[in-house]
């Protein structure tokens, strides 16, 4: 897929902090789009239809995939989620960058359509850590958190596939490495070799 803007690709374990970070990045970083997938998941109170994600159902996302909608697509805890072609490829083509929180199967998958594309993992500090911010989130049982740390682990062995690896230990350290990926990407000299021609011939 050709795109001039660059494209960053975000997992995480569940409760590494990734929306966290990400919500934070998104806000701060100009000319950064989030994102927004597709899912047959229903929305969580608060969520936001078209901000968070499109919620549609079955029949719809399995339409999708017949008519090659998705440039990746997977399905996780019982839902799909799926990044929509046309979307991703509209915001690309306005010469955005764009930022996609998707876990590790799609992220591999993505990679095989767009090459280029920055992968970052956020890592927790520990097992236990995460297993502790998992319980004062509140939002999860006893027994989603036991499936959410089995999966953790799954997700975790993924950790070689991807460019840049984020330790959440301190958050502000934390964020300060996410940030920089962004903007060190984009000082990139193949990136930045139009413009410095630019700059050259208008002497
Ligand atoms: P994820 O999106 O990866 O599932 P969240 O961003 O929801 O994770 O974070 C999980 C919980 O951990 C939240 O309660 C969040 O406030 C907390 N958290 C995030 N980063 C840190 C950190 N560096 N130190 C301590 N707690 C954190
Ligand atoms: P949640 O239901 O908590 O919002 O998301 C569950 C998981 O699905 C998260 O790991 C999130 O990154 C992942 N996810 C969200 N959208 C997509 C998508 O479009 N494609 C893939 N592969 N994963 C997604």
């Amino acid at each position: 897929m050709h795109h001039p803007g660059n494209v960053f690709v975000v997992s995480a374990p569940s409760g590494a902090g990734k929306s966290t970070l990400v919500q934070r990045l998104v806000r701060s970083v100009p000319d950064l789009v989030f994102s927004i997938s597709f899912t047959t998941r229903k929305p969580r109170p608060g969520e936001v239809d078209g901000r968070d994600y499109f919620y549609i159902d079955d029949e719809r996302f399995e339409a999708m995939i017949r008519e090659g909608g998705f440039v990746e697509w997977v399905q996780v805890y019982g839902h799909r989620y799926g990044t929509g072609r046309d979307w991703l490829e509209g915001v690309l083509a306005s010469g955005r960058d764009v930022l996609l929180d998707i876990e590790t199967t799609g992220a591999q998958n993505l990679r095989k359509v767009i090459p280029d594309a920055r992968m970052i993992f956020i890592l927790p500090p520990s097992a236990a850590s995460l297993e502790q911010r998992l319980r004062s989130r509140g939002k999860d049982s006893d027994e989603q958190i036991a499936i959410r740390m089995r999966h953790a682990r799954h997700e975790l062995e993924l950790y070689p596939a991807y460019d840049y690896l984020v330790m959440n230990d301190d958050l502000e350290i934390a964020y300060r490495q996410f940030e920089s990926i962004v903007f060190a990407t984009r000082a990139g000299r193949e990136r930045m070799a139009p413009a410095a021609q630019r700059i050259l011939d208008s002497f």
